[in-house]
């Protein structure tokens, strides 16, 4: 018989800057007096991002949130946007708080992104833009999506929330696109406690993203739309330049992570893996397994309650639909007959503990466990 975990096991754990180094980062910022307003450390931070993400123009802001947001009104969307609802509830929100309508395009049952052949039937005279999130870091089909927003003058804006460090042949996830958001909550495989970042084309569309973030103001004097307060503090923008340092060993440790997992869970009917795809440097930023009851014998519920009582902390990413919340779930693009693989495939995911200081053996056990609980 396996024994619970002594100590709950999380579905992550956040990377953590090396204190004398941080605390030599603070010793620069305490000497600036400045802890806030656009100082060197955001500054520096924005200039190791571009390098790293391969872009040219790169703003940080104090959360992913409020940079979706801000990349509304960027881009001047308006009426409809068309979006997943197989994602994190800060995608179809952000669009709300634009007073902007979020249209659900269902999902492809492989890599969870948006079906790009069912996006067509949704576009009307009000769609100002399609709004994809490259779901747990594997990219959506950008060329297709790009094709069709050229061919009905659509704007294209990536939630890349999950996607940090991505690259399709060769290409960082960052070109794709209008604009992308990155999130850097402490969740997230790189962070900045809180923070995210939006990456441009447009050199003008950086400009505005920087004044809409300090309340609208453009130099000085002159405020010219209203903005809000999205800036990125000086200690933050520090944790940020020294754990892009550990980003590359972190997807390292992950990848060994992540195939340990596969290997050992190969053999567990009705328990579905991922893959990785041919050109794609993945990041590994969620292990996400597929329930099928069928096979495996207990629904993805009943194993997440059973892995509870061992003290594995799995997370049902992503359930409930962002379609089915209260809120957007009365919508037509939200009904169910319309959302069928969506509405399948929240129902059989589950994300299992995954970061780069993880141990083996831990992998090890919580495969045991998921095989021992399909035996009863
Ligand atoms: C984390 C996340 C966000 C929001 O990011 P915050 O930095 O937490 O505001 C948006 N979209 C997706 C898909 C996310 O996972």
């Amino acid at each position: 018989m396996l024994e619970p975990f002594a100590k709950p096991l999380y579905i992550t754990q956040p990377l953590l800057p090396d204190m004398d180094e941080m605390n030599e980062m603070l010793k620069v910022i305490w000497a600036s007096k400045q802890l806030s307003n656009n100082g060197n450390m955001v500054k520096q931070l924005e200039k190791d991002l571009s390098a790293y993400l391969n872009t040219d123009f790169l703003s940080v802001f104090s959360n992913g949130t409020v940079a979706l947001q801000l990349a509304c009104k960027v881009l001047r969307l308006s009426g409809e946007v068309i979006t997943t609802p197989f994602t994190f509830a800060a995608t179809a929100h952000s669009l709300a708080w634009n007073n902007i309508k979020p249209v659900f395009c269902d999902i492809e049952e492989d890599s969870f992104n948006m079906n790009t052949d069912r996006i067509e039937s949704l576009i009307t005279q009000n769609t100002t833009a399609i709004m994809p999130v490259h779901v747990f870091g594997y990219p959506c089909n950008v060329e297709k999506i790009q094709q069709i927003a050229d061919k009905y003058g659509l704007k294209v804006l990536y939630d890349a929330a999950h996607a940090f460090g991505v690259k399709v042949n060769g290409k960082s996830i960052a070109d794709f696109g209008d604009i992308s958001m990155f999130s850097f909550h402490a969740t997230k495989i790189y962070h900045t406690i809180e923070g995210g970042a939006l990456t441009f084309k447009d050199p003008y569309q950086k400009e505005r993203a920087d004044s809409l973030r300090n309340f609208g103001i453009r130099n000085g004097e002159n405020v010219m739309e209203p903005g809000t307060n999205g800036k990125l503090n000086e200690i933050q923008a520090a944790v940020g330049i020294l754990l892009l340092k550990q980003v590359e060993s972190e997807i390292e440790s992950r990848k060994e992570i992540t195939n340990l997992y596969r290997q050992l869970l190969k053999e567990v009917p009705g328990i579905i893996t991922s893959k990785d795809i041919d050109g794609v440097d993945h990041n590994y930023s969620y292990f996400v397994i597929r329930v099928d009851k069928a096979g495996y014998g207990l629904s993805r519920d009943e194993l997440y309650d059973k892995l509870l009582e061992y003290n594995v902390i799995a997370r049902k990413y992503f359930y409930p639909l962002c379609s089915n919340f209260q809120c957007y779930k009365d919508f037509p693009s939200s009904q169910k007959e319309n959302l069928p693989i969506a509405n399948k495939i929240s129902d059989m995911v589950l994300s299992l503990p995954l970061h780069g200081r993880m141990q083996k053996n831990d992998v090890e056990k919580i495969c045991a466990i998921i095989k021992a609980i399909q035996k009863g």
